[in-house]
């Protein structure tokens, strides 16, 4: 059973993997420059663990307490294997506190008043000692700034990220975003790519750029993207 279901994971991964170094070398970039953040969402603790196996460090949950229990779990299962945890969906600001215990980042930061709390939540867990590093976080960029999917939109992405970077207990990855439904990939992407950059000039440790999922990361690379989040084409259909 656990066989087969590595032997499953190892595949995906390969496909994954080709795929990621052939829309980099399209691209004309170094596939070594794109991450793979495996979203594990609704899979259990055990696919965690033999993803861990194959070498993958970094895993990506949308709920709070799920990713509190499988981060539990994991460190369970593999006392040994080095798992960073990013939260990757919308996120209420009472489970900040919560979450800074056992998350490396959150990557789905779209308000000031979540930053502030994020900033507030890791300040106590580092002075409590339940951390050691800052909280890492992204801004989601909405390109259409639809609320129903979160993300800031366009023109309040400097602004929130000059907050993060000047929050002493955090520290600014980048951005993120999810591609709308309604709008070409291309388009999506070519804006955030853009956005990116103009962080990245006011903040030069900010190099991040998360974009592409299962179904459209080749785009996402030709546009600069440094970490692909991929949950379906790596662990299944949910
Ligand atoms: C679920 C999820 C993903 C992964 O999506 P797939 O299409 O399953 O690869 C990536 N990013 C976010 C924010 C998600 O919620």
């Amino acid at each position: 059973m656990t066989d087969d279901r590595r032997a499953e994971l190892e595949e995906a991964l390969a496909a994954v993997r080709e795929r990621v170094a052939d829309a980099a070398r399209a691209a004309g970039r170094d596939p070594a420059e794109v991450g793979l953040l495996a979203v594990t969402k609704t899979w259990p603790a055990e696919d965690v663990a033999l993803l861990t196996d194959l070498g993958l460090a970094a895993f990506g949950e949308n709920k709070e307490q799920e990713g509190a229990a499988k981060a539990a779990e994991l460190a369970a299962l593999r006392p040994g294997a080095t798992a960073r945890w990013h939260v990757v969906g919308r996120l209420q600001r009472n489970k900040a506190r919560s979450l800074v215990r056992w998350a490396h980042a959150v990557d789905s930061v779209d308000s000031a008043r979540l930053v502030d709390a994020l900033e507030a939540a890791a300040a106590k867990a580092i002075d409590a000692g339940e951390r050691s590093d800052p909280l890492e976080v992204l801004v989601q960029v909405s390109v259409d700034a639809d609320p129903g999917r979160g993300g800031a939109p366009v023109d309040e992405v400097p602004g929130l990220a000059d907050r993060v970077a000047s929050a002493g207990h955090l520290r600014l990855g980048g951005v993120m975003t999810v591609a709308p439904q309604d709008v070409a990939p291309e388009e999506a992407f070519a804006t955030v790519w853009e956005l990116a950059g103009r962080v990245r000039a006011a903040h030069p440790g900010a190099t991040t750029l998360s974009a592409g999922m299962s179904g459209d990361l080749e785009a996402a690379v030709s546009y600069g993207s440094t970490c692909v989040r991929v949950g379906t084409a790596l662990l299944g259909r949910r």
